[in-house]
């Protein structure tokens, strides 16, 4: 969305007036380079996936493969892009709908705990087949947040998935802290291969990633922190990040409680 407020000055001000209709251009012509650069990103993040099943269901049509097993791994590769492919639809698609403040939340009063432990079982395998640690803390009580429950599970789940990802040793650390009042800190910390810090203020942005080619073969589509970061914000939280390369990474998002433990 881009507002633009005009000011009309007294006649002696005409040079104000100049100036502020350079910058209103100057705002403008970011704003278009921006979008353009947007649309720029979603044609080549869309192109790559289909490149690769170009390619490959040409090579199995033509039957230009060696053995069984690499028929198999081709198909591995085509399987590969088109979840891709469909998790980067979905994601833009959310995305976009969260920009145009076209989503609708269903807010109701929600445990955090239950939550957290809802999307660290749909993690739990993942965290297994890497064999990495799982440390958890949650208090035996923790104030209810006013949110939408499936999407405050979309923030965590972005989050450990990421952990996980980017982290090939060590632990995956959770905590809830309800030691401030009105609020309840949530953190998710990695001891996976961080992040530069000079980067470090740029990863919410959409299609943002440390290094393309890490990302995709992890299966990353660059939107994930982008999508957190909003959802964050429309439910009244905030999410920082903290980094060091090659130790881990920390997101803490804090949520607000209205000062109430039960609605
Ligand atoms: P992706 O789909 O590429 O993972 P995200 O938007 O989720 O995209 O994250 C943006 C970038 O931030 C990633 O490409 C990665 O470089 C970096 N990143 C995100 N989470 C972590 C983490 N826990 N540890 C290290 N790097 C991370």
């Amino acid at each position: 969305n881009l507002n633009i407020r005009v000011q009309v000055p007294a006649r002696d001000e005409m040079g104000s007036l100049a100036t502020a209709i350079n910058e209103l251009a100057v705002d403008l012509g970011r704003y278009r380079d921006s979008r353009s650069e947007f649309f720029a990103s979603i044609s080549h993040e869309l192109r790559t996936p289909m490149a690769y099943l170009e390619g490959y269901t040409h090579v199995l049509k033509e039957g230009l493969y060696e053995s069984e097993q690499e028929k198999e791994r081709y198909l591995d590769i085509i399987h590969k892009e088109a979840v891709r492919l469909t998790r980067l639809i979905e994601d833009l698609f959310a995305l976009s709908k969260m920009e145009e403040g076209k989503i609708s939340l269903d807010l109701e009063w929600i445990d955090l705990a239950e939550v957290i432990e809802h999307s660290l079982k749909k993690v739990e395998l993942n965290l297994k087949s890497k064999g990495l640690n799982l440390s958890v803390g949650i208090p035996a009580s923790v104030p209810l947040v006013y949110a939408d429950g499936l999407r405050m599970e979309q923030i965590y789940m972005n989050l450990l998935d990421n952990a996980i990802r980017y982290t090939e040793a060590g632990n995956i650390d959770v905590q809830v802290s309800t030691a401030e009042p009105d609020r309840v800190i949530t953190v998710i910390e990695d001891s996976g291969i961080g992040i530069p810090a000079e980067e470090l203020p740029y990863i919410f942005e959409r299609f943002y990633r440390v290094e393309k080619s890490r990302s995709r073969e992890r299966g990353g589509t660059g939107l994930g922190l982008a999508i957190v970061k909003k959802l964050v914000n429309i439910q009244g939280g905030s999410i920082q990040v903290s980094s060091s390369l090659g130790q881990g990474t920390r997101f803490e998002i804090v949520w607000f409680t209205g000062g109430s433990k039960y609605p």
